[in-house]
């Protein structure tokens, strides 16, 4: 029995986190990968703050979750004014959802330093928004800030403010360690004190800048909280919030307490690396359950170790996060990861396969080439192909040139010329565009347009780049990910070089040679 719900603030907390920034489209995704994989509630973010947040909520208003409710976050109301005509909080009646959330001040400190008014007003403050929301209809989850700091210094006074959230109608509570200084016996004390005094849903929502946040998180459970608030890969702001990936796995492993369905506990990996990949941060080796490393046993006593029984150094078998274990400087890393993709190239192949060997050689070889093909299936498919003697070029480049012209001129700057050759046949053209990869892009569509129609049908659809670390004197590499659609499907190529635009025409040769093969 489930009795423990998720609440994922990864577009809004996370979105906080220094170096992320999330696109319309990158939520949309975030929130759909979320709701497949069986989150609760995803807090989407804040329509008062930003017309990014309102465009999204207009979007995903259309969509329909299969067990996710999406959650539209604010504050309540500024001192001194009705809450009527509060517009961040009408904001929050306008986002169309059937469930928001509300944070409120519950440290007296907060109230008189930060916010600059007195304690009464706030507890009105508190009040006013919840029943405003409530007469509305919505479902309120009232966050109470700074409430353990608050607790500490003022227990009256932060208790206070969850009774007036709790008469006003909030249909849960939730205990936020906001400045992440707390410790977990603290957090037990206090949850529990709570836990006992309210019969509502009580939820915590715990930040890392102690290193405690996962800690505190279960400590709160372990005291009776039954929702739990925190981001994937423990992203947001300063040192993060409490990492949804290391609680999932703790508590349905080493808790008993399921919050997701045992099938859906091998996604969480890969949850993990698609969230990194469309935030564009690096995925955190060390992560546990869900990190490259988590499972990596370098060669020597523990991987002998291992392979004579994998309790001796592994916390549960990597296979039920969807991970895979590494006996580094072994060739048997990896394979079961590659073999479902390998089968869809050639479902003859098995994993003792020959051919499966000098797969997983030629990927070692492009991985220390700087590749990375979570997240670029579609050159991986094709690099499959090539090695398996199954790749037939649709076009050969004779070559390219781009030129960039500053200023621009109507977002166009660049402009690209090439030379392409189809079965003994030459075509030349030339594009314009915003940038040369644009402009690039434009211009060999347009030269194979005549050759293969179906190239008009392709969109870019997302674009990024990454410089790869350089631990050598020579020039850094980048790395470039592309997404591609044709309306049907969407699929992500990859291209790696010391030169941004020839690591963009190595994904963008990708992609149409995905297109035009038809895996
Ligand atoms: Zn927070």
């Amino acid at each position: 029995m489930k009795n423990v719900v998720i609440y994922d603030s990864t577009l809004r907390d996370g979105a906080q986190s220094q170096g992320i920034s999330f696109t319309v489209a990158d939520k949309i995704k975030i929130v759909e990968l979320l709701d497949e994989f069986g989150i609760d509630y995803i807090e989407a973010g804040n329509p008062g703050s930003n017309p990014k947040d309102m465009e999204f909520f207009e979007i995903i208003k259309s969509k329909k979750l299969k067990n996710a409710k999406v959650i539209a976050f604010g504050s309540t109301r500024r001192a001194n004014i009705p809450v009527e005509i509060d517009n961040n909080v009408n904001s929050l009646l306008h986002a169309g959802t059937d469930h928001v959330a509300v944070f409120g001040k519950s440290w007296d400190f907060h109230v008189s330093e930060i916010l600059r008014t007195t304690l009464d007003e706030n507890l009105n403050m508190i009040f006013d928004t919840i029943k405003y929301l409530k007469n509305h209809g919505k479902e309120v989850v009232f966050d109470a800030e700074h409430f353990f700091d608050g607790f500490l210094e003022n227990p009256e006074y932060a208790l206070k403010t969850l009774e007036v959230a709790y008469d006003a109608g909030a249909d849960s509570i939730c205990l936020c360690d906001t400045k992440g200084g707390m410790f977990p016996l603290d957090i037990f004390n206090i949850t529990k004190k709570v836990v006992e005094k309210f019969n509502c849903e009580i939820g915590i929502h715990t930040h890392n800048d102690n290193g405690m946040a996962v800690a505190n998180a279960i400590m709160a459970v372990e005291a009776g909280a039954t929702q739990i608030q925190g981001t994937i890969n423990g992203y947001g702001e300063r040192c993060g919030n409490a990492n949804l990936c290391t609680i999932i796995p703790n508590l349905h492993f080493k808790k008993g307490i399921k919050c997701v369905e045992d099938e859906k506990m091998k996604e969480i990996t890969i949850l993990s690396r698609r969230v990194s990949e469309i935030a564009n941060a690096a995925p955190d080796e060390r992560a546990p359950y869900v990190g490259r490393s988590a499972f990596a046993h370098k060669a020597g006593m523990h991987s002998d170790a291992v392979c004579k029984n994998t309790r001796s150094y592994e916390i549960i078998d990597p296979e039920m996060v969807g991970n895979e274990r590494v006996l580094l400087l072994s060739e048997v890393a990896g394979r079961s990861a590659i073999i479902g993709i390998i089968n869809e190239v050639d479902p003859t192949i098995n994993r003792e396969s020959e051919k499966t060997k000098r797969i997983l050689e030629k990927l070692k070889e492009m991985e220390f080439k700087g590749y990375k093909y979570e997240g670029a299936e579609g050159s991986l498919k094709l690099l499959i192909q090539k090695v398996l003697g199954m790749y037939k070029p649709s076009f050969k480049l004779i070559e390219f040139k781009v030129i960039v012209n500053e200023p621009s001129v109507d977002d166009v700057n660049s402009s690209a010329l090439i030379k392409i050759e189809v079965d003994g046949q030459e075509e030349i053209t030339a594009a314009e565009g915003d940038g040369p990869v644009n402009a690039l892009d434009n211009a060999v569509r347009k030269a194979l347009e005549r050759f293969y129609p179906e190239v008009k049908e392709m969109k870019l659809t997302d674009y990024k780049v990454r410089v790869l670390d350089s631990n050598s004197a020579t020039a850094a590499k980048v790395r470039v990910i592309i997404e591609s659609s044709d309306g049907n499907e969407v699929w992500s190529t990859i291209g790696v070089s010391t030169d941004i635009i020839d690591a963009s025409w190595i994904a963008l040769v990708d992609s149409i040679e995905y297109k035009l093969n038809k895996i």
